[in-house]
């Protein structure tokens, strides 16, 4: 495992009718890291993530993912990079309602071609390593807010991905619940995982081994060593 985790050399995103949501932004994420991208509302953070997510495609610059140039595949091939080294999780959890916890977790295999029993067996795993391993047949309407996280980050990490990237995890949840998340993605940065997550909360952030603060578009702090000149 040589390649970073994620690469972003030059990296500018321009959205139809013109506005530029990030400008030539470089950035370097080694695997095992736990990040915040953090700024305000309207700072380009949810475009970063989509690039890193490859949910989008850059207008210009290049994105690199576990080593991988975004640009260089074919859609379906960017469907597979993103099923199986990236890892999602979301403010509003995004789980499938009247589906047991353990189908949830389970069905974030789906794509990376692993037959069914496995994925049980493996959703399983990683429900208990969220500490939910004795809900497994709950529905998502069972759970408290903080629980229904726990359950996202178990499917997002189900397939061990390259990158786990969490956009406001804690923006639902009150503080208790909250800190709860966050203390499981450290204890996940802990077992290896690379964490990404993105807020505008500054406390949150200021929490993390590392800050990268955006602002209009372009990292403006990054309290990472810079790199060596050549280097990215
Ligand atoms: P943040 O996540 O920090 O709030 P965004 O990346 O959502 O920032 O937005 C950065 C800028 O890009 C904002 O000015 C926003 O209005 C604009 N923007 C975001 N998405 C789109 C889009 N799909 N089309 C046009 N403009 C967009």
């Amino acid at each position: 495992m040589t390649a970073d985790a994620v690469v972003l050399d030059g990296v500018s995103r321009t959205y139809p009718g013109g506005v530029t949501a990030l400008r030539e932004v470089s950035l370097r994420i080694r695997h095992g890291e736990l990040l915040a991208i953090v700024g305000p509302s309207g700072s380009g953070k949810s475009t970063m993530l989509h690039l890193i997510g490859t949910l989008d495609r850059p207008s210009a610059g290049r994105v690199r993912i576990d080593g991988y140039d975004v640009a260089a595949l074919p859609d379906r091939q960017l469907a597979a990079l993103r099923a199986r080294r990236i890892g999602f999780v979301f403010q509003q959890f995004h789980l499938a309602a009247g589906t047991p916890v353990l189908d949830n977790v389970a069905d974030g295999l789906l794509y990376a071609g692993v037959p069914r029993s496995e994925r049980r067996r493996r959703a399983e795993v990683a429900l208990d390593r969220v500490g939910l391993g004795h809900r497994l047949a709950h529905r998502p309407h069972q759970l408290s807010g903080g629980e229904r996280q726990r359950v996202a980050v178990a499917r997002a990490v189900v397939g061990e991905p390259a990158v786990l990237l969490a956009d406001e995890p804690t923006g639902n949840l009150d503080s208790v619940a909250g800190a709860g998340v966050l203390a499981l993605l450290r204890d996940l940065h802990a077992a290896g995982t690379t964490v990404v997550v993105i807020t505008h909360d500054r406390e949150i952030a200021d929490g993390l081994p590392r800050q990268v603060r955006m602002r209009d578009g372009q990292v403006v702090a990054d309290s990472a060593a810079p790199l060596p000149e050549g280097v990215r």
